[in-house]
């Protein structure tokens, strides 16, 4: 693997990016809007101070990484010459089928195709691409260059071949890959939404206020963040897509995302990306102030 591209500079796009070209990687960074790439190289550039600051990389790594990395507005270009593109767009299956039929038809033939997608499906993916064993889900978590696991998702017609490359690429970034298969949520969200929607259900019905149950998980079950503050994290609009995944996918009504959760998502507080979910973040993102409406 020599060019990777990653669709989308988003959050997790400029992460991916970041993890690829300290690693040594070339990268073709996309995204459909130009605002949105010179965000994500913004952050980039950032996080890498940061590491540097931390004695984690040399001022030559920052700058090699930094030279690793192209961008484009234009996805044929991006991604033609690429031996793998992983797909970091909005979790949206419309928009995710759309992009993955013309990578399909925009990449080599022997390219591999993955997913950084949290919860749909990498068959349906699969199924709209004529090269359903070169398809996978490399679920990275949040933020990319700091967290170590990355989900590796085998859809039902993804070849052990493909598999095998994803997880030594994995690897070679430094990252613990685990292989798990292709099923609503995966592991990772199947387990941690219904948690933060359940966290969302005792605020809507006045169990504790927002400080309260996130000081409960904290202290009681050693979480280094409350769910809520979590979940401000990931992006409420995000949480909501995953359960909505969740609900239809298993027909389950126990995972039906809280109203206050859709209120939420609905009113545009999304959370950290918006600068207001459970929390207020005008004055930065390390210690938030309670949301005003969830002030008592
Ligand atoms: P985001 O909203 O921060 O970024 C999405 C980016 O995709 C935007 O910059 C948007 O302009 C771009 N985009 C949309 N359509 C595109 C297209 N057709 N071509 C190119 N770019 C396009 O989203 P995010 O939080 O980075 O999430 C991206 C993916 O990663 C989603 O599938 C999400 O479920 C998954 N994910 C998110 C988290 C998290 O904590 N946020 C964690 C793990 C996985």
């Amino acid at each position: 693997m020599k060019l990777i591209s990653v669709i989308g500079s988003g959050t997790m796009g400029n992460g991916i990016a970041h993890s690829f070209a300290i690693a040594g990687y070339r990268v073709n960074l996309i995204d459909i809007s130009q605002d949105s790439l010179e965000k994500g190289m913004n952050a980039i550039s950032k996080n890498l101070d940061r590491q540097l600051v931390k004695g984690l990389i040399t001022e030559e790594l920052k700058f090699s990484a930094l030279k690793n990395i192209q961008t484009y507005t234009d996805t044929r270009s991006g991604v033609s010459e690429s031996d793998l593109v992983i797909e970091a767009a909005t979790e949206n299956l419309a928009i995710k089928l759309e992009i993955f039929k013309n990578l399909d038809t925009f990449c080599k033939p022997d390219a591999i195709l993955a997913s950084n997608t949290s919860s749909i499906s990498i068959g349906k993916i699969a199924s709209i691409t004529q090269r359903a064993d070169k398809i996978i889900g490399m679920h990275f978590m949040n933020p990319v260059p700091v967290m170590k696991l990355v989900e590796v998702i085998r859809g039902y017609s993804t070849s052990d071949e493909v598999t095998k490359t994803i997880m030594d690429l994995a690897v070679s970034l430094n990252k613990i890959p685990v292989e798990v298969n292709d099923y609503p949520g995966f592991v990772a969200n199947r387990i941690l939404m219904p948690m933060i929607n359940e966290a969302i259900y005792s605020l809507h019905e006045g169990v504790a206020g927002v400080n309260e149950i996130d000081t409960v998980m904290k202290l009681g079950m050693a979480h280094p963040m409350g769910p809520l503050q979590l979940a401000d994290f990931i992006g409420l609009d995000v949480c909501l897509a995953i359960l909505n995944v969740l609900q239809q996918g298993f027909g389950n009504p126990k995972y039906a995302p809280c109203p206050l959760l859709v209120n939420m998502v609905t009113a545009g507080n999304l959370g950290i990306k918006s600068g207001q979910g459970f929390y207020d973040y005008s004055n930065g993102i390390k210690e938030p102030e309670l949301s005003k409406k969830f002030k008592k």
